[in-house]
């Protein structure tokens, strides 16, 4: 498996490139600022892109894309639940339980509304991408358009911490952790 990981912009976006080793096809995951980073270490490693997947569509999280575009001209996968900040040339939707495969790799797509309406996770085999959902110590912030505190509330208690507790937790920005410890010690769930 390729795990890549790389911190962007001036908010510290952590973007992820995720793919199967043995073919090099990679997803990229929430291209937020940087793109000739992102760029830079596809054409080193010899990746080949086949998808580009955002967590959600806050400008930290596509940022990198319409440059991106220009070199990987492929839809933007993305809640449509989610009004984006600016244009984006091409967006494909996905919604609660598709499956992303890349090359031998599955992601399990898993609606996490609160953050932002159409945010998501993504469930790997051993790890979770959680966005701005949830992060090592803390959750999303929920007073930007469309935000709920509520409604993240629920989707992290329902649908997070119902997965199996072993799991990895990469955030969309800081630490990673594991769900165990964010259920043991997150201040806002204890
Ligand atoms: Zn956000």
């Amino acid at each position: 498996m390729i795990l890549e990981h790389l911190v962007l912009g001036f908010l510290e976006t952590n973007c992820y490139i995720l793919g199967d080793s043995n073919n090099n096809e990679v997803i990229i995951i929430d291209p937020g600022d940087e793109p000739e980073k992102i760029l830079k270490l596809i054409n080193f490693k010899k990746f080949k892109v086949s998808k580009i997947i955002a967590t959600h569509g806050h400008p930290d999280h596509i940022g990198g894309y319409a440059q991106i575009y220009k070199t990987f001209p492929i839809p933007l996968l993305i809640n449509q639940e989610d009004a984006l900040p600016f244009q984006v040339k091409e967006t494909k939707n996905i919604s609660q339980g598709d499956i992303i495969n890349i090359g031998n790799l599955h992601l399990e797509v898993i609606h996490t509304p609160g953050h932002s309406p159409g945010s998501i996770c993504l469930r790997g085999k051993d790890y979770l991408i959680t966005g701005d959902t949830l992060f090592a110590g803390g959750i999303g912030r929920t007073d930007l358009p469309g935000g709920s505190m509520e409604k993240l509330f629920s989707s992290i208690q329902k649908k997070l911490f119902s997965l199996p507790e072993d799991l990895k937790v990469y955030p969309g920005h800081g630490d990673f952790s594991t769900l165990k410890d964010e259920k043991l010690y997150n201040p806002f769930f204890r």
